[in-house]
Parts: structure tokens; sequence; C-alpha cells
């Protein structure tokens, strides 16, 4: 007897282990360990992942597996593997893992149906599976499910003659397209075709359109073709000459766009340096990690490309992650240009049915390269050549729910396994991988130079305190307001940019430009308006409000934070004549609205683009010639250790955003502190030197990359509750871990209260722990009654991004 181990959905503690079933005699065969099955599990079915096939089992009497889900793994053994490293690096369920790694029209209510291919193939099915096929295109799963047939009709999903279809329960899923094909066999062709009256001249033109269209073809285009109308279409049909069925598509997002074909450009000294290191490693199967380290604008995507080429060329696949905000028409040109049918492109915009159909594509090696956001790391190709991260840095390459992963480490993870190299890319690294690439764990290439000798642009740092001092109250400096002026005069663009409302505010002296931090985490206190008090969000430290600046005595001291909206109704005020383009999480929600806006913009129907850090990738439009950062501190005092480092990128990103084509541009960065090395050296494109000074803090103060972080937030209905388990589980963990491990907290999360919980959190700093894994797996053993009930919940983040 055979037995199967298979993974259930139930993403809890005591289930997270495999569970063995007995394989149905029937389906010896055809069962494979990737596949998706249907078990009994105390009175209920449940779905679930056989990630191991045995012929024995601790267990005495096994219940039997009631359905196979798939005809063919959809994990397979890398995935599966990798699976376990998510979880024992994430600290999630294995189900989660797995499921993670799947588009989610898998995960809902489906109905499965096997389909003909294409009609040619008919004729090389098994004949038992060609019998199942007679008159049909389709047979339903579980029409089938149980009958001896079964691993013909594998072997012919194999062979690419049919294939299996997801039927998932949501509008719009599948996109069906008519076809109609002559339904008589060659010999009796012309004789049909004389017995159609002679007046049926559009009948007989479509009959005879069709006898040299073997598969059919599409309704529509064989109506153009023979001019012959729907009338006729159905006397055919009727005198049971042709027949119609319909045949499902993928639906093409980019369907309607043509791209124009490019070829490789002529590299640069810098650019075939780097390609050569990287093709290099491609040839030797070599997995190394490159970091490609160059300007924005110095021509990274050009390397990406041709070193993608090289994958292609060699039979490989790759793919390149792109941060969601950057993946734009634009973007996706660039590779559907390059390598046009080949490219799979994924993203959060598409329907569940698009992805899917994109996955397909993947699943079956129709293609050869994915383009997309972070989740297509989990792409399921079974031989890649290369991973490409572009924009490494960017924080939304980490996932904010179980599975906490980041993608930087899958694909490192995938590709060692692969053999093959990865490459991150940035004008700006994270402080981590260039770290890395400066201890030679990485190898670092470099682009010093943009490829338009544009250079890059002028950058004005305005300092908020003169102009408060000069009695301008308003959010707009002098120098901006005039700058703006001048571009609608001139019919230029501008681009505004406010950092995103923080969901707390720090307290700021607007004469001195001073903020008040934590004397122990270095990070700014928060301001508690009810309590009139200041909070340490790592630590718990807290300070009554001041009412003067401890700095300079000055009573201008306050906490600080504007909205989109209200920069808006003072640009409307201050420059009535001029168009303006908000585009912020409340005019953005709508599906497709983002691009919308974006494109309104490009098409020059708006004098200036006011929006968040959103706005900040992909913008690419040959009129801005003005970008000012209205208050660059926002960012900057965010409760958070990346604070400077986010506050670093952004500022260099938005720089280089300006006089990208051949009106040169300008940047008017306004602030309370012009004296901050983050500010200071973002308007001189000194990445180097930002690096050096912020190592140095995070050194000094115990953070990433010296050490580890991990955060645990509880949460629960009862404040008392969510207190008292943070400060249980802080005092094991003070217990458990070594002397070197610093425990912060319990202290309220920055967001104290979501959804009618209470929010606690307590952080670790670490550099190294023997059984870090096994004490945290104890916390959560310790409260799953209460997790499971749902009154508690508890999140433990080990490489935490966002901290609140
Ligand atoms: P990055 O990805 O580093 O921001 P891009 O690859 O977008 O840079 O390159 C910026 C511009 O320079 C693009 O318009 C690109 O087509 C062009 N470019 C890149 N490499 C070359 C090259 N070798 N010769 C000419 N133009 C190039
Ligand atoms: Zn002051
Ligand atoms: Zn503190």
């Amino acid at each position: 007897m055979k037995i199967a181990s298979v993974i259930v959905d139930v993403p809890s503690r005591q289930t997270d282990r495999p569970f063995d079933y007995e394989i149905p005699a029937k389906w010896e065969e055809v069962l494979q360990v990737g596949m998706r099955v249907a078990v009994p599990f105390g009175t209920r079915q449940l779905q679930g992942f056989v990630v191991d096939i045995k012929t024995h089992s601790e267990v005495k009497t096994l219940k039997p597996i009631e359905a196979i889900l798939d005809v063919a793994p959809v994990l397979n053994e890398e995935l599966l593997r990798l699976g376990q490293y998510l979880t024992e690096t994430t600290l999630c369920f294995a189900i989660s893992a797995y499921q993670a790694m799947l588009p989610a029209a898998m995960k809902a209510k489906y109905e499965k149906e096997i389909r003909l291919m294409d009609e040619t193939y008919r004729k090389q099915l098994h004949p038992s599976v060609q019998q199942l096929f007679a008159n049909k295109t389709a047979v339903l799963w579980k029409e089938i499910e149980h009958t001896n047939v079964l691993s013909r009709l594998q072997k012919d999903i194999q062979n690419g003659y049919l294939e299996v279809v997801y039927h998932v329960k949501e509008k719009g899923t599948k996109k069906m397209v008519k076809y109609i094909a002559c339904a008589l066999p060659k010999e009796r062709q012309n004789e049909a075709l004389e017995s159609l009256p002679a007046n049926a001249v559009k009948q007989k033109q479509l009959l005879a359109l069709l006898f040299s269209a073997e598969n059919g073809l599409p309704l529509k285009e064989a109506l153009e073709q023979s001019g012959a109308s729907h009338a006729a279409v159905k006397a055919l049909i009727e005198k049971r000459m042709i027949r119609e069925y319909e045949i499902e598509t993928y639906r093409d997002p980019y369907e309607q766009r043509r791209f124009a074909k490019t070829a490789p450009l002529s590299l640069s000294d810098e650019q075939q340096q780097a390609l050569n290191a990287i093709v290099e490693s491609v040839r030797a199967n070599e997995h190394h990690v490159f970091l490609l380290y160059g300007v924005t604008g110095s021509g990274k995507t050009e390397v990406y490309m041709q070193a993608i080429e090289e994958v292609l060329k060699r039979g490989k696949e790759a793919i390149v992650l792109v941060p969601e905000i950057s993946l734009t028409p634009q973007m996706v040109e660039r590779f559907k240009g390059r390598f046009g049918s080949q490219v799979a492109v994924l993203h959060s915009g598409l329907s569940i049915g698009e992805k899917y159909d994109e996955w397909r594509k993947i699943h079956r090696k129709e293609v050869k390269l994915v383009v997309g956001a972070r989740s297509a790391i989990f792409a399921p190709f079974e031989n890649l050549g290369m991973i490409i991260i572009d924009e490494e840095h960017e924080a939304s390459y980490k996932q904010e729910e179980t599975p906490r992963y980041h993608a930087r480490d899958v694909a490192i993870y995938r590709a060692r396994f692969h053999q093959c190299p990865v490459v991150l890319g940035s004008a700006t690294p994270s402080l981590e991988s260039f770290a890395r690439a400066k201890k030679g764990v990485y190898r670092l290439l470099t682009l010093k130079k943009r490829m338009n000798e544009n250079g890059l642009p002028a950058v004005n740092i305005v300092d908020m305190r003169e102009e408060l001092r000069s009695g301008n109250r308003s959010m707009f400096s002098r120098t901006l307001f005039e700058k703006l002026q001048d571009r609608l005069h001139k019919g230029e663009q501008a681009v505004l940019f406010l950092n995103r409302r923080g969901y707390s505010t720090f307290v700021m002296c607007r004469d001195c430009g001073y903020v008040i931090r934590c004397p122990h985490c270095d990070i700014s206190l928060t301001y508690h308006r009810v309590q009139q008090r200041l909070k340490c969000h790592y630590c718990g430290y807290e300070e009554p409000v001041a009412h003067r600046c401890p700095s300079c005595e000055s009573e201008h001291i306050r906490f600080f934070g504007t909205g989109t909206q209200k920069v808006e109704e003072e640009l409307t005020k201050l420059l009535p004549q001029a168009r303006v383009i908000r585009m912020d999480v409340d005019t953005t929600s709508r599906k497709g609205a983002h691009e919308r806006l974006l494109s309104a913009f490009g098409e020059g129907k708006a004098d200036i683009l006011l929006g968040t850090q959103m706005i900040a990738k992909g913008l690419d439009f040959p009129k801005v010639t003005l970008v000012g950062v209205l208050t660059a501190d926002t960012m900057l005092h965010l409760p958070d250790f990346r604070a400077c480092e986010k506050t670093f990128q952004l500022l260099t990103q938005v720089s280089g955003r300006a006089g990208r084509h051949e009106l040169p541009g300008e940047v008017v960065i306004q602030t309370y502190t012009p004296e901050h090395y983050s500010i200071e050296l973002a308007a001189r494109h000194d990445y180097e030197t930002f690096y050096q000074k912020e190592m140095l803090a995070r050194k000094r103060h115990g953070y990433p990359p010296f050490y580890y972080l991990t955060l645990i937030t509880v949460s629960h209905q009862e404040l008392t509750k969510a207190v008292a388990v943070t400060e249980k589980i802080a005092a094991y963990l003070r217990g458990q871990l070594s002397k070197e491990a610093v425990i912060l907290g319990p202290v309220a999360s920055p967001i104290a209260r979501l959804h009618d919980r209470y929010r606690y959190q307590c952080m670790i700093k670490y550099k190294r722990e023997a059984n870090f894994t096994e004490v945290l797996k104890t916390v959560i053993d310790r409260y799953q009654q209460d997790i499971a009930q749902g009154e508690l919940q508890l999140t433990i983040d080990t490489n935490p991004y966002m901290m609140m």
C-alpha cells in the first residue's frame, strides 16, 4: 500500500505537520508529490498538499484520500523545500507558505475541467481518452475522477494534448471565444457544398472557407472573411455541416497594445563590465549575488535585459522583480518590446483570473521570463537561470502578512538551488545589501555615469525656519512658489511630493528644527494628544510634552503633519490658474485610478501633480522640469530606525526624476533640518558618505545590519489582556535568551488600536542566539489556545520593516 503525507489546510500549531493517508489503488500511479488532494479530517473534508509518498506509516489505521485536485503537481520539489525554509525563517505554518506560492484562483472554490488543447491533437489522444472526448472539447473532472482512464489522461496532459482548467466561481474568470469548424469528413465535403441551394451564396462561401481551416476559426473571423451572416451559420449548424464550440483564451491585459521590437543597445564600458560578470556566472552555472549599484538613468535596465538574453539563449528562465508601483506600462513595454511573447507579467492590478492565466503560462513553460511584483518570486519555473530584483532597497519586497518573507531572501534561496546568479539593482542600495557587498558576500558592480549627459539636476534645499523668521507662514517657500509660477508661465510641468502623513506625529521646533528623540533608541518620540505625553515606541520611555524647545527655548514647538488635501487647498488659493492632479490613497483607491491620473498628467491635462511617495517611482514625463518636496522632515522623524535611510532613498529617487529628458530639471527640498545628513547628502547625490554615516549610527544603537531584530506584536480586545500577555512574553524571553540579547518593551504599538483591538509589542535585538527559533515557537505554543479561539492575535516578525 502506498501512503501520502499531506499538509492540510488548517493554519494552526497542532496541525502544522504532515498527516498520513492511504492512497487508493486506482490513484497509485497518478498521485505525485506536489499535488493537492481532498482528505477527511475529523468530521470535515479538507484540502491539502502531498509532500511525500511512502510505503510505511507509524499510524495503524489510515483513512483514504477522497479526491485528487490536480492532475499535475502544482508545486515542484524545489518549491516544496522552499516552503520548509519559509516555515523555519518566518515562523509561518507550512500550509501558509504553500498557499502563498500559488495564484489566489487556486485557493478559491472552483470546478475543474480537462480540455482539448487544440483540435489537431484529437487524433493523437489515447483511444480510451478519445472516446471520452467524442463530440466534446472538454470534460468535467468530477465525471472522470473515479474512472480508470485517469493515468491515460495524465499522459495526454503531459504530452500537451490536454490541459486542466480551473473554473473559479468568480465572475468573468474565464474568457471564452466562439469557434466554428466544418463537421464533415473530407470525402463528403464537395457533395455537401453542392447540396446547398444555388442562392445560398454566403453559406457556400462560409462552408468553403471552413474546408480549408482544419482547426476551425473564431466565429468573428469566419464571418468577416466570408461575408456571411449569423443566419448562415445557424442554417449550416442545423444541417449539421458545421459545429460551433467555445475555446478559452488567455486574458491578456496587454492584448490591445503593440510593442515595437527593440534591439540590444551597444553598451558603455561600465555596462559591459557589469554584464560580463553576470554572464560569466550564468555560463558557469555558479550562484553569486551581484549588487548592481548605479544612479537612476545609468542603464541598469539595459544590463538586465542583455543578461536575460544570455539566460534565454541557454534555454533557461528568468524572473525580474520590480516594485508594484514601478510596474508601469512603460516598464512592461521595455521587456515586452525586447522579449515579446516570452514574457508573463504579474502584478496586483490583474484580476484573479488574469493572474491565474499568467501563472499557467509559466507552469506550462509557454513563457521564459516573468516580470512582476513581490509574489512573482514564486514563479514555478524549473530551470531558472537568473533572478533580478530592481530597486532592491524597496520595503515592498517584504510581505507584511503571513508568510512574512522578504523576496530577496527567497530569491537567494532559489538561485542557490538552481546555481544561478541573483542581481540586485539600485541607485540607493539598502544598508544591508551594501554592507554585504563591502564585505565581499555580494559582488559589487558599479555604474557611475548617467546615460544622458545632462547630469543630475540641481537641488535647492530651502530652510523653512528662515521662511518662518521672515514672516512666511505658508507651506510653500518663496523659492518654490516663484519656481512654480515660472513653470506655469512657460507651460512646463511640476511634481510636488508630500511624504505620507504620519500615522503618528512628532514634535518639532519650528524655529530651530529640533525634534525630541528617545535618549535610548535614537528614534523620534511620538506625541500622544490625550495624555499630553511623548513616548518611545521601541523601549517605552516617556516624558511630558515640552512647551519650550529644549534646544533654543522657542515656544514654536508643536506637533507636525499635513495632508495632501490641505496642500491642494492652499495651492488653489495661491495659484488659482494652476490645474492640479492630486494622487493619494483617497484618489487612487479605485482600480485603474492610479494609471488614469498619471496618463492624464502625461498628456498635459494638468500643470502640477501633487502626491505622496506613491508617485516617486516610474514617473518619467518629458515636460516635468521642477520637483518639489514639501516637508522632507515628516519621513525623517517616523518612529522607525530606517527613517534616515528611507528619507535619503526617497529624496535621491525624487531628484532623479526631474530633467530626464532634453529640458534641464530642478529640485526644491523644503525642510526644517537642512543640516541633517540624510537631506544634505541626498541633495549632493552622495550615497557612499550617507552609507558610512548611517552605518555608524546603526552600530551605535545596535540596529541592523549589526544586530538582528524581531518584533512581537500582541493584540486583544481588552487592553489589560494585551499588556499582560506581552509582559509575560517579554519576561519569558528574558529568561531564555542570552545576556547579549536586548528585549525592549512591552510598549503600545505606534498604532495602539486597530479594528477595536489594543496592540502591544516588544522588540528583540540580538546577534547570535542558538535556540532563537525554538524559543519563539514555544511562545506561539503557549498561547495557541487563545489564538485559536480568536481572542488573541500574536504576530512575530523576524525581519520587521513596518514598525507599527
Ligand atoms: P536605469 O535602469 O539605471 O534607471 P535605464 O536602463 O532606464 O537606466 O537607462 C536610462 C536611459 O538610457 C534609457 O532611456 C535607456 O534606453 C538609455 N540607455 C541605456 N543604456 C544605453 C546604451 N548603452 N546606449 C544608449 N542608451 C542607453
Ligand atoms: Zn528650537
Ligand atoms: Zn526608546
